[in-house]
Parts: C-alpha cells; structure tokens; sequence
C-alpha cells in the first residue's frame, strides 16, 4: 500500500434527527451501530472523529433548486406546512410513504449533507486522506424531488463542492439501488464520473440504470451502469466489480473518489434480491483505497447508503470497509460472514449469463474491450 494518511470518521449523535418516521427502513440508529462497532473493534483508535454541521441553503442549493429547498423548510414548519398545495408535495416527490413529511426532515436531512461536506472539507484541506461519512449516500434525491428515502443529495452536493474546488470527480455507487440521483444531476457533466452497480431495473426500485444509459450531451460516456439479476452472490458481483471499476476509472483520471457503499447487495437485506455476503467488503474498501493512492494521491471520500438489515449486516459491512481505510483489515477479520452464499445451479447460469450479456453491453458501450 502506498503511503499512508489521516483517516476520519463523521459521526455525532445529533444525527439520529435524521429519523422518517417509526415505521420507517431508513432508522439511523444503524448508523451509530456501525459506529460502535468501529469502536468495540478498535478500529477508531486508527482515525480521527469529526463532528458533522448542518449544510447551509447555499450548499443545499448546489445541486437542488431554491424552490425545492424552500419546499422542503415549509413542509417541515407544522405553521406553514398547511399552506403547501397538494400538487406542490406530489410533485416534489412527498405523497409517497417511501417519503414521509415530518417537523426534522430538514434539520436532520441538512445534517447528513453537512456530515458527507465535513468530509469532503477534510480531504481538500489535507487534515485527512480518506474520510467515511458513514451516514451519507442518499443518492436518490433528484434536484427538485424527493425519493427513495433521500430529500437532500449529499453525495451529488459534496461531488459538486469538491468539482468547484478544481477536481475531476469519480462517483462509485455500489449500494443495490441505482444511483439515479447522482446520476441524473451530472448526466451532462464530463467532469463527474458516475459509476452504479445495482440490482436491475427490471426487480427493484428505482427501474433504471441499464448499460445503454452511459450519460448525456458533453457528458457522454461519463455515467456507467451495470445491472445485476437476482440471486446474484459474491463471486460475480466482484468479477463483476473488478471487470468495470479500474478500467474506467483509469481511463477518466479522476483526482477525488467518492464512492457511495450502501450494503444492501446482502442476502438478508430485505429490500432487495441479491445474494452477497459481507465477504465482498475487504475487496471493496481495498480496492478503492488502492485506486485512491494510484489515481487520486489518496483522496477517498467514501459514503453510507442503504443497508436494512440494521443489526444484522449494517453495522459489520461498514466495520469491514472502515478496516480497509485505515489498513487493520487483521481488527475486523472475526466479524466477517464465514463463507460465501451461492445459490442452486440454475440461478447461477442465470445470474452469469445475464452478467456475460450486461458487461459485453457495457463494454462495448464505452469501448472497454472488455470479455
Ligand atoms: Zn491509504
Ligand atoms: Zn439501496
């Protein structure tokens, strides 16, 4: 491994205030589980703890319009949420359950942004080469809309921050839900590189994110999608992985990485059908953290996301990645899944041929010469 730096944690209490509602799959304390986790393994003796800031408007306003942002500050003020049309909160993406109103969503959604900017602050100012926002990722939110449990984009407005800042921007999301938002926000940017490895469309939320859908105008060939079928396990994901990640990395040189690593791909995730284990983790992280040190003089800036399985896989799979950041994979070895998940025979040449269709698609694509 190449030299090593500062490593960060953005983490604080305050950030339970990011809470939907009771009922909701998105509860924050799988964040501060992951975060004990980090400290009962001592791992967190290897890092620095930031304390994460609400974003301001301004910030806000770096991807999302002031019109949504207003919105959203008026839905949650109980004194003014009754004057909001109903056609203003179907449209703004707030009729749906997956979104409900509430008097913090604002606060606690302002939060987490600033969370993922303390980040990216650290990392541009030189106080840390990799930071994990373990709260972040909420890729779904669109510039005017609301979905899939995200209201404000942090990981599109920390990609813009550090885009302004001079950087050539690489977005990785491997969460199991298309990365629709951040990708939509930089379709036509050939700065942000915008790489999502999902479930496909055609099972799970949000639909989209096939490998035609490669970025739009000046932004052609800067947006890469890979579809996984379910039942997929760990061996073709990472072939998977390993087969589009590097390669397109390399070729856009980016000078950050931001990588949004939701752990939903689980097999007991119960939004989603893929059939990984935690095992993928320590690939993961280190090969970020290797083509961060190679590319990006080590600048990694890396994101929560999804992960429903709370107690279960949440808080290990961001304990395994976190081990990777600061180099003490050795700390996180015991709380690893012992063995990998395949399905029975005909899922798996389901699962591969499909693969071997989407990464040929892929690869032609964006001429990647791969298979
Ligand atoms: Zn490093
Ligand atoms: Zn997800």
């Amino acid at each position: 491994m190449a030299v090593p730096g500062p490593v960060s944690l953005v983490y604080g209490d305050a950030l339970m205030k990011h809470h939907l509602s009771d009922e909701h799959p998105l509860q924050p304390i799988r964040v501060k589980l992951a975060v004990d986790l980090i400290k009962s393994t001592g791992l967190i003796e290897h890092a620095h703890l930031l304390p994460p800031r609400a974003a301001t408007i301004d910030e806000l306003q770096l991807v999302h319009s002031p019109e949504y942002v207003d919105l959203v500050r008026k839905l949650s003020d109980p004194a003014q949420r009754g004057l909001v049309s109903q056609n203003a909160i179907d449209e703004a993406g707030f009729a749906s359950a997956d979104n409900p109103i509430s008097d913090e969503l604002h606060a606690g959604t302002s939060l987490v942004a600033g969370a993922s900017l303390v980040a990216a602050e650290a990392i541009e100012s030189g106080a840390a080469l990799h930071v994990f926002s373990p709260s972040g990722g909420l890729h779904h939110a669109h510039r005017s809309r609301a979905s899939g449990f995200c209201t404000y984009n942090d990981a599109a407005i920390a990609c813009e921050w550090l885009k302004r800042r001079g950087h050539r921007v690489a977005y990785v999301d491997v969460d199991v839900h298309h990365g629709d938002g951040v990708e939509g926000i930089f379709e036509s940017d050939p700065e942000v590189l915008t790489i999502s490895l999902h479930e496909s469309g055609h099972w799970l939320f949000p639909g989209t994110g096939f490998p035609q859908d490669a970025g739009v105008g000046p932004g052609r060939g800067c947006a890469a999608n890979l579809p996984f079928m379910p039942y997929t396990w760990d061996e073709p994901w990472l072939t998977a992985f390993e087969a589009v990640v590097p390669p397109l990395l390399r070729r856009f040189q980016p000078t950050v990485l931001v990588t949004q690593d939701g752990c939903d791909t689980h097999h007991l995730d119960p939004l989603a059908h893929l059939a990984a284990t935690t095992r993928i983790w320590p690939r993961i992280g280190s090969a970020f953290h290797e083509l961060a040190h190679e590319l990006c003089e080590g600048r990694w800036l890396a994101l929560g996301g999804g992960g429903y399985a709370i107690r279960e896989v949440v808080p290990r799979a961001w304990t395994l990645l976190f081990a990777e950041m600061v180099e003490r994979p050795d700390l996180a070895e015991e709380i690893n899944d012992p063995k990998t998940v395949e399905p029975g025979p005909e899922a798996q040449e389901r699962v591969w041929t499909a693969l071997r269709k989407d990464l040929d698609q892929l690869s032609a694509v964006h001429g990647l010469g791969l298979s």
